[in-house]
């Protein structure tokens, strides 16, 4: 079946985001959007899943336990899971080997963790934007070694991209899927290319989302679509 998505938006964890991105507000305009399923991504951390998880019980929406971890080379790198437990247990790995600065949110924004209602709860400290001492191997290794499957984001972006950092696209980890920005999804990589929102306000949240490919409207049948990457159905 093909389905719409958006892989890719930030709560009000994410310093960044705005503090209305709160779970529910998500999934709440995913559906208004028409979208079948999207995927939290806040910037090396999980906590605010739990909540997206019960909003899209509630309106029939999948949600996809996500993190956009920073890596030593300072890449950002999606990571996607079939369950929400999974996806903690990433969130501290990164924690446990992030490089730990107090958030000043004057600066860099608040990071607001909800409760399961939506409901602010509580803070994080350290600041959630530093990179983490794992590199580009070491996240997908962790990543698959969950469940999950680890997806380059925004590869051809400017900053904290792979392309533009690396140079070229490594032979390892293994990336059968990679994340393009503001680009039409081809198959030129001999890859999946996906097409996400990187949202970090309610209205930046893709309308009708990017159609993918997947034998079943859930977290692990989006990430089983993920893994298999490039299908002879989506070259064309
Ligand atoms: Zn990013
Ligand atoms: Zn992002």
């Amino acid at each position: 079946m093909r389905i719409r998505v958006d892989l890719h938006i930030h709560s009000c964890l994410s310093p960044c985001a705005d503090d209305s991105m709160t779970p529910w507000n998500i999934v709440g305009m995913a559906k208004l959007k028409g979208l079948d399923a999207v995927a939290i991504c806040d910037h090396n951390g999980t906590l605010n899943i739990k909540a997206a998880i019960k909003a899209g019980n509630e309106y029939g929406v999948c949600v996809v336990p996500g993190i956009e971890v920073t890596s030593r080379e300072d890449i950002h790198l999606l990571c996607y899971f079939p369950t929400l437990e999974a996806a903690e247990k990433m969130g501290e790995a990164v924690e446990k080997c992030q490089l730990k600065i107090k958030n000043k949110p004057s600066v860099f924004g608040n990071q607001i963790i909800v409760d399961e209602d939506d409901e602010p709860c509580g803070e994080v400290e350290r600041l959630l934007l530093s990179a983490c001492d794992m590199d580009i191997n070491d996240v997908a290794d962790k990543a698959r070694t969950l469940g999950g499957i680890m997806v380059p984001a925004h590869i051809n972006k400017g900053a904290n991209s792979l392309l533009p950092t690396l140079g070229l696209m490594p032979q390892t980890p293994e990336m059968p899927t990679v994340e393009v920005f503001k680009m039409r999804p081809h198959s030129a990589l001999g890859k999946l290319c996906i097409m996400s929102s990187d949202a970090h306000m309610l209205e930046d949240i893709l309308e009708q989302g990017f159609e993918l490919e997947c034998d079943e409207l859930s977290a692990q049948g989006i990430v089983n679509a993920l893994l298999r990457g490039e299908t002879e159905r989506s070259i064309l």
